[in-house]
């Protein structure tokens, strides 16, 4: 099983969490206190404090990593804060606590099956903890010869002789491996331990075999300086990756490669299956631990029946991830069926959910969410602005005034004003409709000219 190259995965994800200044960028955490109670404004995040606290006790449960399986739904109107406070949730996670967000339209792909992308998802959010033992051999150093060639002459070469209890072994030295002898000064009679994993060398201190030691009667004896406790044998390396990394790097059609693509294709069930008994059998052997993630579903009234049927057998499974959903609908047919049902999901299925709401802001709270973004925007409203495009955002959603910020901003920044003004808020605002101006718009425009 290709561990190692698991390692280095970990590497690529850290990588692709940089993240430029996007819709939620604002957003650090939940902005909760020690006993999970949402602060007013806090961590970027504003009000929706049931919400957030709701969420709190999700990260609690994610933490203790016992509660995998369960299902919980954020159901509100647009622009009230769902994906913020997912967004929140997957910020305060470990980091080695897969979170994976989604759009529920994106099951739709042509390339693979509705099917095959939920287990995909659901196999992002499950994290393995893989520990692995780096075997360290101590020994008194007999011989160490280094052969250093002049400069541009290739690189260093060399050879340790190492006696152990039992045997002596002669090691061919690399580069790194000269490097730290060089620096801890290694010479012979002293002891030393060599990482296998990593070779390196840590020099503990001198044997007095070589200066021959003499005991009370005589026999020669072997005496090593050095801190109790360093003396220890093995060492735990530990890396996360997650179930579907390992789907990918074992599957023979696509490799380690396609990670970096994204595009994965379909795997064999074979190799799933492959891969869970080898999981099973590292977390009897004490090698392996699972850590059930956070898999977000957004607008997850955009699956249909089979996905949802998938997902609630899904959920059964002892490895599965906590799910997150998000939905803006009310009573809507079920995709794939005739029949409405509450946010568009099966009863079945319903009936397994939490489902925490999230409820309308109120204006000091719009407030103080748009002069957040302003902030992260890097963007200076004066106050009357800022009151402006809050009654704005009242009137139309807090989305339209979020949106009306960069614009605003570049418009002020054209005629060089220090600082964005209520015309350049009203100017945007002539520019660029909202919603409700829009269909207006199109309203009349048909009344005008289509019949
Ligand atoms: P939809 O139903 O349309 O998907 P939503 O409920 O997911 O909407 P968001 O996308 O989370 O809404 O919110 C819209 C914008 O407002 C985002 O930029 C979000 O970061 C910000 N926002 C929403 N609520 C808060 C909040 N409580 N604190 C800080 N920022 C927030």
């Amino acid at each position: 099983m290709a561990v190692a190259a698991a390692a280095k995965v970990q590497e690529v994800r850290e990588i692709t969490r940089i993240e430029r200044i996007g819709a939620h960028s604002h957003i650090r955490g939940l902005g909760l206190n020690d006993s999970l109670e949402a602060r007013n404004v806090s961590q970027g995040m504003v009000g929706q404090m049931s919400a957030r606290r709701a969420a709190g006790i999700v990260l609690q449960m994610v933490k203790e990593g016992r509660i995998a399986g369960r299902a919980v739904l954020l159901a509100g109107q647009p622009g009230t804060g769902k994906t913020a406070i997912a967004n929140a949730l997957a910020s305060s996670l470990g980091a080695d606590t897969p979170f994976t967000s989604m759009a529920g339209s994106e099951i739709f792909s042509l390339e693979m099956s509705k099917t095959e992308a939920l287990t995909q998802a659901i196999r992002k959010s499950i994290g393995v903890r893989i520990k692995e033992e780096s075997e360290i051999i101590e020994g008194e150093v007999v011989e160490v010869q280094i052969e250093r060639p002049a400069t541009g002459e290739g690189n260093k070469v060399g050879k340790l002789i190492l006696k152990t209890t039992d045997m002596e072994t002669v090691y061919d030295l690399g580069g790194k491996m000269i490097d730290s002898i060089l620096k801890e000064k290694v010479q012979s009679g002293d002891v030393i331990t060599i990482d296998k994993a990593t070779g390196k060398i840590t020099r503990l201190g001198r044997s007095f075999t070589r200066a021959r030691d003499y005991d009370a009667t005589g026999q020669q004896t072997r005496f090593v300086q050095c801190p109790e406790g360093e003396l220890q044998k093995r060492k735990e390396v530990v890396h996360t990756v997650t179930l579907h990394e390992i789907d990918v790097i074992n599957s023979r059609t696509h490799g380690f490669l396609a990670l970096f693509s994204g595009d994965t294709g379909e795997i064999k069930p074979e190799v799933r299956e492959q891969i869970n008994g080898k999981v099973a059998e590292w977390r009897e052997e004490g090698k392996a631990e699972i850590i059930p993630g956070v898999l977000f579903i957004d607008e997850v009234h955009m699956l249909d029946i089979e996905c949802f049927s998938y997902l609630n057998r899904a959920l059964e499974n002892e490895m599965a991830p906590i799910v997150m959903m998000a939905t803006n609908r009310g009573v809507t047919r079920i995709r794939g069926t005739n029949y409405k049902s509450p946010h568009g999901i099966p009863l079945d299925l319903l009936d397994r959910l939490i489902i925490v709401p999230t409820t309308p802001y109120e204006e000091k709270e719009l407030k103080e969410i748009l002069s957040i973004r302003c902030e992260e925007e890097d963007c200076q409203l004066s106050d009357d602005a800022l009151t402006v495009l809050t009654k704005i955002a009242l009137e139309t959603s807090l989305r339209y005034g979020i949106q009306l910020i960069t614009t605003s901003s570049l418009i002020s920044r054209k005629r060089k004003a220090p600082e964005v003004e209520v015309e350049d808020i009203k100017r945007a605002y002539e520019l660029f409709f909202d919603e409700g101006r829009s269909v207006q718009f199109l309203k009349e425009y048909q009344q005008e000219f289509m019949f």
